[in-house]
Order: structure tokens, then sequence, then C-alpha cells
């Protein structure tokens, strides 16, 4: 159980320059002399559990080069566990966002299983880590690390991506199971203030996730490309005389996406001028993919003429790691799908994307969701959704449900529209009905999103409260 380093190049910060006030690159600049001087002859290391797939893997790459950019040494490495341990810790994901999951124990043999796991891990970091490091350990996969890190003198901060407004005994019990190894941490970071637990609470900080906006996943597409790709794989239509398929990677070569996807469908791909009603996320209950389903087909029960397609994509459900109900969750997709009158299996297609290449892949979830019509994220529990960022940075009208972190994103009618009963068909439905009936409310609303992320939600906010977080240290 060797864990393995991700590499990343530093990128500099001067490419925010031209989006930015004089005064908000004064303060970028200013945040990254503190963090540069505080960290000199100092490693900042991110751990967590999976290289790719998910918010965490999504968001360290950028940060990580931008603050190799402003001169601080950042590294990222990924732990590695057995079946058996991303069990426990999914479970403890879902319990953390008060969910019960597959309502499996968290006894003694499952801390024992966790604790093993996380102390092979632990000897190999050592081997790394210095005294007067500091280490960022992200979600619970890596909270049990933090004992034996502090015991060597690193200084240990917690990242937890999830949360729950409401705390119930799930939480608690999530809380309890975690405890031993959370009381090594120096700092804990969180989401929301909501998801922040009484034992942490004088070690706490509040800090939001942030997009890239340089990221393939973010960069600017024409239409006519981003039709091109989606139908290069199979998911649209190919209009006759399309152009080809490009995207620039990150080190600024043009490639092209050149893998299909596998796609569930009944019939025709759409053609690429039908609307599409889009959800992108990990095959995971909690992001409802069957509701979604079936709130695509009450909207198509009632309004058998709209002009609409639903589009349900996610990663290939083998390539994440630290996901083991992928598989399951994207049968349970199918399942429901089969259960659908003939005419609504003809307009919903449920579409597993290629990972093989993350580069190609984030260029396949840029076109979708820049050709989408609508962006749903009917999600039942959200620590914070990056989908959504991601959709309102591209200025998309955005049909989200009002939990957790989505709830900071989005303000009713203002960046999108919120579904206050995420388990209710009827409101869901209708939200998405206005925005394929409106389109000047919806590009009202994708105006104002693009506006709230580029002021709240990229790196720049995201360096800067890390500047801040290391002062709280000390450093
Ligand atoms: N994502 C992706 N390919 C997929 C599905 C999801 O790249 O097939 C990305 C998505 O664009 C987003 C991240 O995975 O950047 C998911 O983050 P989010 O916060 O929405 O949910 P999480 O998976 O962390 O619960």
């Amino acid at each position: 159980l060797k864990p393995f380093e991700v590499h990343v190049q530093a990128s500099s910060l001067d490419r925010f320059r031209p989006g930015l006030t004089a005064a908000e690159w004064e303060a970028l600049q200013s945040h990254a002399e503190q963090a540069r001087e505080g960290m000199s002859g100092r490693t900042f290391w991110n751990v967590n559990s999976t290289a790719r797939g998910g918010g965490v893997a999504e968001m360290l790459p950028g940060l990580l080069a931008y603050g190799r950019g402003a001169g601080v040494d950042t590294r990222w490495m990924v732990m590695r566990g057995t079946p058996g341990f991303f069990h426990i810790t999914k479970r403890l994901h879902h319990a953390l966002h008060g969910s019960r999951g597959d309502g499996s124990p968290l006894g003694l043999r499952e801390r024992a299983c966790y604790e093993d796991v996380l102390r092979d891990n632990a000897e190999e970091l050592l081997v790394l880590i210095r005294p007067g490091d500091v280490v960022l350990l992200h979600d619970p996969q890596t909270a049990g690390l933090a004992p034996a890190l502090a015991a060597a003198g690193a200084g240990v901060v917690w990242r937890c991506h999830i949360g729950c407004d409401v705390p119930n005994e799930e939480v608690e019990r999530a809380w309890a199971f975690l405890a031993p190894g959370l009381a090594a941490a120096r700092l804990a970071v969180f989401t929301r203030a909501a998801y922040v637990p009484p034992m942490l609470a004088d070690r706490a900080v509040v800090i939001q996730p942030s997009i890239d906006i340089f990221a393939v996943k973010n960069q600017p597409l024409e239409p006519a490309v981003a039709s091109a790709i989606l139908g290069h794989i199979g998911l649209v239509g190919r209009s006759p005389d399309p152009p080809a398929p490009v995207f620039t990677r990150m080190d600024g070569v043009p490639a092209r996406v050149s893998r299909g996807a596998d796609i569930v469908r009944l019939g025709a791909a759409p053609a690429p001028d039908v609307p599409l009603v889009v959800q992108v996320s990990r095959w995971d209950p909690l992001k409802d993919p069957v509701g979604v389903l079936r709130g695509f087909a009450l909207l198509l029960k009632q309004s058998p003429c709209l002009r609409a397609e639903l589009v349900l994509a996610g990663p290939s459900v083998t390539s994440v790691a630290d996901d083991p109900e992928g598989a399951a969750t994207f049968e349970s997709v199918v399942a429901a799908w089969r259960e659908q009158p003939r005419f609504l299996r003809q307009r919903v297609h449920l579409a597993c994307l290629p990972m093989v290449d993350p580069e190609e892949n984030a260029a396949i979830v840029n076109a979708l969701q820049r050709h989408a019509g609508v962006v749903v994220q009917k999600s039942l529990k959200e620590g914070f959704g990056l989908t959504v960022t991601e959709a309102m940075w591209k200025a998309r009208p955005v049909v989200a449900s009002a939990v957790g972190g989505i709830q900071d994103q989005v303000h009713h009618e203002v960046e999108g529209l919120l579904v206050r009963d995420p388990t209710c068909l009827p409101e869901f439905a209708a939200a998405v009905r206005r925005l394929l009936e409106e389109p000047r409310l919806s590009a009202r609303l994708g105006t104002q999103a693009h506006e709230q992320v580029r002021a709240r939600f990229t790196a720049v906010r995201h360096l800067s409260d890390f500047a801040s977080l290391l002062r709280r240290l000390d450093i």
C-alpha cells in the first residue's frame, strides 16, 4: 500500500491578471508573497485517495499548480487502500452526509481495517514528509493519517469536503469513528460553517472550493466545436460538415477527442440543435440520477411535445478508485430507464465517458456543459457541487437542489433555479420546463451565474484563503 505522487507543473499567477482589478491583483500578489515567505524551506503536501474522479481530484491540479507558480513547494500524494478500506470510507462518506448508505457497521473491526491501511500509508509518506512541512489531508479516507504525521513534526490540517446541514445520528457515528485521528489535526477546513462538529469548533476554518477557469474543462470552446466533440463520441448526431473535435491541452498543445463513450440509448442520438437537459456526476445515489430520470419522465408526460432530451453522464464505472458503488448505481439507472415507456427511452441517453485520458474527459465534459440547454444537479446531499460552478462559469442556466453547499453557490432566481425539496419531482420538472421555455430568463440567470463564479469561486479567492490558513497555522 504505497502512496504515489501526482506531479503538477507550476502555472504562473500572471494569467489571472487580465481578469482582475488592480486592487484584486495587488491583494493576490501580497497573499502569494506571504505564503512564499512562510513556506520557505518547507513543502505543502496534499494527500487524498484518488488521482481522478470526483471534486477533490478535480481541484488539486489547478490549486497546486498556482501554488507552485506563487513559489510554494506544493506536492500531491495519493494514498492507496484495499476494497475493504474503501467500503468503510464510502460508508463514512454517506454518514457525514447524514445518510445511512448500505447501513454496514462502523465498529472495532472496521476501525482496525481503516487504521491498518493508513499505518502502511503513513510509513511510506514519512519517508518524504519532513518536520515543519504542512500536510493537508482530504476527506475521511485520510483523516487517520493525522496522528503519525503530526508525531513526526508536520503541521497537519484536515479538510472535509462533505457535510450535512442538520446533523443526525449517522453524522455523529462518523465523527465518533474519525475522532481519534482528528485529535491530531491542528486545523480542520470545512465548506460551510454548518458542517463543523462541536469537537472541531475551536480549530475550524471555512473555505469554499473553486474551479480552475483555465483548465481544459473550463476553456472557451466554440459551439460548433462543442457539438463536434459530442458528435465524435456519439452523444449527439453529427452535423453535415463538422469542425475537428479539438481542444487545447494544459501544456498548450492542441489535441483531438478520439474515443467514443459507452451509451445506453434506444434509437438515434439527438440532433445537434435539440436542447439537452444534462447532469454530469459520479454514479452515486446521492446525486440521484434515477430521480433526474423520473423527473424528466414526468416533464415529458406533462408536456409530450416539449423539444428536449436528457443526458445523464458520468465516468466509466470502473475508473474511480475510491468509489466502489459506481457500477451498482449505474445499473440501477439502467434499470429505471428500462421501466420507462418507449417514447421516453428514445429521449434519454445514459453515457459513461472515457476516463483513460483525463484531459480528453475534461474536454468532453466541457463540451457537454456548454452544449446543454439546461444543466441540472438534483443531488439529495451535496457538500459543494463543482459541476454547478462549472456550468455557471459557462453561463448555463442551472436547476439544482437547495441542499448543502449548493445554497451558497446559487441564489434562487438570481444565478439559477433552486428546487427546495430535492425529492419533489413536480418541483424539479417545473423548474426545468421554465428554463426550457423562457430563454430570456435562462440568459439572465446564466450571465449572473458567470459573474458569481468570477467573483467568488475561482482559484484567486481560494489561494487567498490558503494564505490566511497558513497565517493561522503560524507559518
Ligand atoms: N466529473 C468528470 N467526469 C465525469 C463526472 C464528473 O470530470 O464523468 C467531474 C465534474 O466535472 C466535477 C467533479 O467531477 O468537476 C465532481 O465534483 P462535484 O463537486 O460536483 O461532486 P463530487 O464527485 O466531488 O461529489
